[in-house]
């Protein structure tokens, strides 16, 4: 213990992070964890020994979000939450979502270790599927447990076997009605999620420990763009309707939307192109586009999807085609609680740890729980801002510097008047 705060083994931290990152569907180093495989359903497995281990209180929901509760003095106040998951997309490193799982887990030893007494409780939260994997929808589980999505739009979702979340979790062993997830009003007090940065920022500016005051909103659509398709010799250029070349406009009118929408938080991709019947010597006739468009505001991200809107109705006029949009998903940015905020911070000032306020570009868990009570997220440097490959660092002095910050911001907010 010194500056008051417990002290963290960052040997013991890497040594549980090796360990989870053998849990995987590929050949280590190569982490792969799909919803309800079993090495997703083997490494919770993991995680909830260890929290037994610890003495904390389990409860595995009925999508599969395990909590594991230290119980404070006061144990009907609202508790303090902090958490990520351990779900990785196919090819994945092993400190995504991890980092937060096992370093939450490690502070709260830490704390029990220092004879820190809660008065809220303290509880780490495992998150089913932050990763969109199996059903093309990230954060499945605090999205629930936010009540941020319809059960019927949950009860429709299919993976690409056509397997429903029903019949994979019954099989994963979870029953209860899907009902039972949602969180009541006011059963957090606050919630801090420890992250690897997944950015090159703090590595750059030499930083250890970054503090997350708005998680940009997600948003995505797909589009059709229909034309007339046609022998590549036969039909002369005046007459044709390609559809892969009004996709190639509108994916540029995409990238100009985005610069143009007044904040440099927005941005926009068209990642995924499908282009139909795909031949070297045929007009293609159909195009399909997925674009990925974010920001830190509404105001400006609405603006540069009107700006796509009216670049894609104008191409669509001038070249004979038809463009149809769809809505995959839209979700509202999310701002960091300043008060939660402002103790990391005082928490890594007293533990001489600089720090810089930041955005958050990917999505996370604490999208959600933003919704659910006032949120925070610690970010730690990661090598070269490499992360979703195997090739994913973060050195263990700044995993333990994070979770000793964490452990730091708990012991407050458990003590703090709401
Ligand atoms: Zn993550």
């Amino acid at each position: 213990m010194s500056a008051g705060l417990p002290d963290i083994d960052p040997a013991l931290l890497q040594k549980r992070i090796d360990e989870l990152a053998l849990i995987t569907e590929a050949a280590p180093p190569v982490v792969t964890r799909v919803l309800f495989s079993d090495a997703v359903l083997h490494a919770r497995d993991y995680v909830h020994k260890l929290c037994l281990e610890a003495g904390l209180k389990v409860r595995i929901d009925a999508v599969g979000n395990m909590f594991a509760r230290w119980t404070g003095s006061a144990p009907d106040e609202p508790a303090v939450a902090t958490g990520s998951h351990i779900d990785a997309i196919p090819n994945a490193g092993k400190y995504d979502g991890v980092v937060g799982v096992l370093g939450g887990l490690t502070a709260i030893e830490a704390l029990q270790e220092a004879d820190f007494r809660p008065m809220r409780s303290i509880e780490l939260v495992v998150f089913t599927a932050e990763e969109p994997t199996r059903f093309g929808i990230g954060c499945l589980g605090s999205r629930m447990l936010a009540g941020a999505i319809p059960l019927e739009k949950v009860r429709a979702l299919r993976d690409p076997e056509g397997r429903s979340l029903d019949e994979l979790r019954a099989r994963a062993g979870l029953d209860g009605p899907l009902e039972s997830v949602a969180l009541p009003k006011n059963h957090y007090a606050s919630f801090a999620e420890l992250h690897i940065e997944q950015g090159p920022l703090l590595e750059q500016e030499n930083l250890p420990i970054g503090i997350v005051q708005s998680i940009a909103g997600p948003s995505a659509y797909r589009v059709r763009i229909q034309g007339e398709g046609g022998h590549a010799g036969a039909v002369l250029m005046p007459g044709r309707h390609d559809a892969s070349l009004a996709a190639s406009e509108l994916a540029l009118a995409v990238e100009k939307a985005a610069r143009e929408s007044g904040s440099p938080d927005t941005v926009a991709t068209t990642g995924k192109w499908e282009i139909f019947p795909n031949a070297i010597n045929s007009v293609p006739f159909e195009a399909w586009l997925e674009i990925d468009l974010r920001d830190t505001t509404m105001e400006t991200r609405d603006r540069a999807l009107m700006l796509m809107r009216e670049a894609s109705h104008e191409i669509a006029a001038r070249r004979g085609v038809t463009i149809e949009w769809k809505e995959i998903n839209a979700d509202p940015p999310a701002d960091g609680d300043p008060r939660t905020m402002k103790i990391v911070e005082d928490v890594a000032l007293r533990l001489d740890l600089a720090t810089r306020r930041m955005v958050s570009r990917a999505y996370h868990d604490s999208l959600f729980m933003a919704r659910v009570c006032p949120t925070t997220m610690i970010f730690i440097p990661c090598r070269k801002g490499y992360s979703h490959r195997p090739e994913e660092f973060s050195d263990p002095a700044h995993i333990a510097a994070g979770a000793r910050v964490l452990a730091g911001t708990l012991a407050r907010l458990s003590h703090e008047p709401l």
